[in-house]
């Protein structure tokens, strides 16, 4: 039935910055288990999608639909009401808890899996300690799959830029979220961590996780992408399998032309 044909919908998001269009009417339709690409020149409106589809920004117009207990409306709802949605992200530029440790900043991402009352967390009660127990070895489980296992108690500004980002996916994946967005996750990256970020996003795909995926390495998004969007100036200009969008006459025009 149509509503397993797609995890995420967009129906004609506009979003107005005084006169400009940030995203003058996409639509997107996301295949759960998918990888996503979302390409596009600087400036298109990708980050702008993003900040749409996780509530930080309120469309002037359009829906954003997620397919789970019968389709759930996004839009109008909040950064938080979202994230418990499902739906988990992280940011163009690293967003980590620099003077915390790695496994503390997975816990910070873990704080929604306490249950216990105020009274549970003041008073250490048997249940409350019951619970850090387990978002614990949840987060080293967490750490070991992202492979940072043996950096859990180095501080996030001590780890390296590619650990860092990994660091980031990490604490999303905490919220256990059924669709991943990641913003420019390769960015400033060496060959070595690309192909490190690569085999993880592939894992994370395996695990029955969907991804959005921004991203300009286009070896990345070849590699990766099941499907891929292409927005400029804020319009949908083609979508279709990767090696095809990569050969489109509009999207090599609209990226010489950037
Ligand atoms: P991309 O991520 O594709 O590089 P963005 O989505 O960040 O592009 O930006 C798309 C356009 O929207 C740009 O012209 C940008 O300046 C503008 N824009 C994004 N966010 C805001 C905002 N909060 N206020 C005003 N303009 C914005
Ligand atoms: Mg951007």
């Amino acid at each position: 039935d149509a509503g397993a044909a797609e995890l995420l919908k967009v129906d004609q998001a506009l979003m107005q910055f005084g006169g400009l269009k940030a995203l003058a009417g996409v639509d997107l339709t996301v295949k759960p288990g998918t990888i996503h690409g979302l390409i596009g020149p600087n400036g298109s409106g990708k980050s702008t999608m993003m900040n749409v589809l996780t509530g930080i920004y309120k469309p002037t117009a359009g829906s954003v639909t997620l397919a789970v207990a019968g389709g759930k409306r996004l839009d109008g709802r909040t950064p938080s009401e979202i994230a418990l949605s499902g739906v988990a992200r992280t940011f163009q530029n690293v967003q980590l808890f620099r003077e915390m440790t790695a496994l503390e900043n997975v816990l910070v991402g873990l704080h929604h899996t306490f249950k216990g009352t105020l009274f549970d967390a003041i008073l250490g009660t048997p249940r409350r300690r019951r619970e850090e127990r387990e978002a614990r070895a949840r987060a080293m489980a967490i750490l070991d799959f992202m492979g940072l296992h043996a950096l859990a108690q180095t501080e996030a500004r001590n780890l390296p830029y590619g650990k860092q980002r990994l660091l980031e996916i990490g604490r999303a994946l905490a919220l256990d979220p059924v669709l991943l967005l990641l913003d420019e996750p390769a960015a400033g990256l060496t060959a070595p961590d690309i192909a490190d970020l690569v085999a993880i996003i592939r894992k994370i795909r395996d695990a029955g996780i969907t991804v959005i995926l921004i991203e300009h390495h286009m070896d990345v998004v070849m590699g990766l992408c099941d499907r891929v969007s292409v927005l400029d100036f804020g319009h949908k200009i083609a979508e279709g399998g990767a090696r095809e969008v990569q050969a489109d006459p509009k999207v090599i025009e609209a990226y010489l032309g950037a």
